[in-house]
């Protein structure tokens, strides 16, 4: 068979006189940068590539818990600690509905367990900055395409306005509208479920005068109406991180995300506009909510995968979207532990050992996660949550 790369023209590592990376990753979000880590610590030579021109704080707050430091603990426990020590364990909550009515006030039922928030933008800047050594972020490298051609050849991957780069597996860690999986399984884009939602950060000191429950720090606040949710939370690094969902016919962003926050949550309790208002509109993200239906295989079954929302997007409201990145990149450098990359074989069936280990497990929680989004917009949600607040909390005054 006539190479691909060759009729294309395109030179080779061997021609080019440098070696294929054992692994590309691409994507440097929670899942492609806690791969990066675990399989370098493996000794794979890794390198890393990511659309993003440079890192900036933008995201907003995300939630780990035991699940989570456990899979960042088997990556590397002082990355663990550093995670932990910047994240923020709840104690006061807040819920109230859209007129300001309070439907509970108290302890947070989270208060002493094992779950924290913690700035997405925080946890991506830690991972970044434990890299191990040898191990290159390449910004400003947009995936385009790929060439996985003969298998004794490297796969060429092609970015936008870069030079190609070669390696001998590739992970596609790219998001919920992963160009690898667009070729690896070619299910088209994601489906929008009809809810937007918008997030930031803002720094406390942009707030003042703080409102109650974030006065003594720890704060937890959920404001929920309307078939809307609007929650703000202490997220470490002297943040305060917000975000809201609301049904929204189409998915398009809008021309100022700033005032489309505002209009969405216009006549909110007070706390709900000035955290908008605070926050630097060009680090607010909006985004729709996008599911996909679980699939069998993620990659092509030879040398390229999948890991975290490119493999499995979740909903959120299970909070275990990062979690289950995290997961993912422990179970792949597992299941690579000792292979030999030229051996195709072995390479292949690491990556469908990988694959089906996590599949078995996301799946259902993809369903869950799922179900759960659509029952956290129902009229009745603020007053489920009110019981579930206070049946939480008795129990874990017992
Ligand atoms: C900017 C941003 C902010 C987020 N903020 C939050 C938040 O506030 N709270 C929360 O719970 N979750 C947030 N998420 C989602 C959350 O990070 C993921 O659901 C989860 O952690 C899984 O991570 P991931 O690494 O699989 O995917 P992601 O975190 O989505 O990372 C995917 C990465 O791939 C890169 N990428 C995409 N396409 C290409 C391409 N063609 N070529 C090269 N690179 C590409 C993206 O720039 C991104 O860095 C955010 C995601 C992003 C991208």
């Amino acid at each position: 068979m006539t190479s691909i790369l060759r009729q294309h023209n395109i030179m080779t590592p061997s021609s080019a006189n440098t070696a294929p990376l054992d692994i590309a990753i691409i994507g440097a979000g929670p899942g492609g940068l806690s791969a990066a880590h675990a399989l370098a610590n493996r000794g794979f030579s890794v390198g890393i590539f990511d659309r993003a021109q440079v890192l900036r704080p933008i995201g907003a707050a995300l939630g780990l818990a035991d699940q989570g430091y456990a899979a960042l603990n088997a990556i590397s426990p002082e990355l663990c600690t550093q995670v932990h020590s910047k994240a923020i364990n709840p104690k006061q909550q807040l819920l109230m509905r859209p007129n300001g009515e309070v439907l509970f006030a108290d302890e947070s039922p989270m208060a002493g367990t094992s779950f924290t928030w913690l700035g997405w933008f925080t946890l991506q800047s830690c991972l970044y900055k434990a890299l191990p050594n040898p191990v290159q972020l390449n910004l400003n490298h947009t995936l385009t395409e790929f060439i996985s051609d003969q298998l004794d050849t490297p796969i060429c991957l092609k970015f936008l306005n870069q030079a190609n780069q070669f390696a001998r597996i590739v992970v596609g860690a790219d998001g919920y509208r992963s160009v690898v999986r667009n070729k690896t399984v070619g299910d088209g884009p994601p489906l929008y479920t009809g809810t937007m939602t918008w997030r930031g950060t803002v720094p406390r000191n942009n707030l003042v005068p703080l409102e109650e429950p974030f006065i003594g720090g720890a704060g937890f606040q959920l404001v929920v109406g309307e078939q809307k949710n609007f929650w703000m939370m202490d997220a470490g690094a002297d943040r305060i991180a917000w975000g809201g969902t609301a049904p929204q016919g189409s998915s398009e962003k809008s021309k100022s995300t700033l005032d489309t926050a505002l209009r969405v949550f216009e006549n909110w309790p007070s706390i709900v506009q000035t955290m908008i208002r605070a926050t630097d509109p060009l680090s607010i993200i909006e985004t729709g909510v996008y599911d996909r239906k679980p699939v069998s295989q993620w990659g092509d079954g030879q040398r390229i995968t999948l890991l975290g929302d490119a493999a499995h997007p979740i909903r959120p409201s299970l909070g275990l979207g990062t979690t289950l990145a995290l997961q993912d990149a422990v179970t792949l450098a597992e299941m690579l532990d000792a292979v030999t990359l030229t051996d195709i074989t072995s390479v292949s069936a690491a990556l469908t050992r990988y694959e089906q280990t996590r599949i078995e497990i996301t799946t259902p929680l993809q369903k869950k996660a799922s179900e759960q989004g659509l029952a956290s917009h129902a009229d009745d949600q603020a007053d489920r949550l009110k019981i579930g607040f206070e049946a939480a909390l008795a129990s874990r005054k017992k």
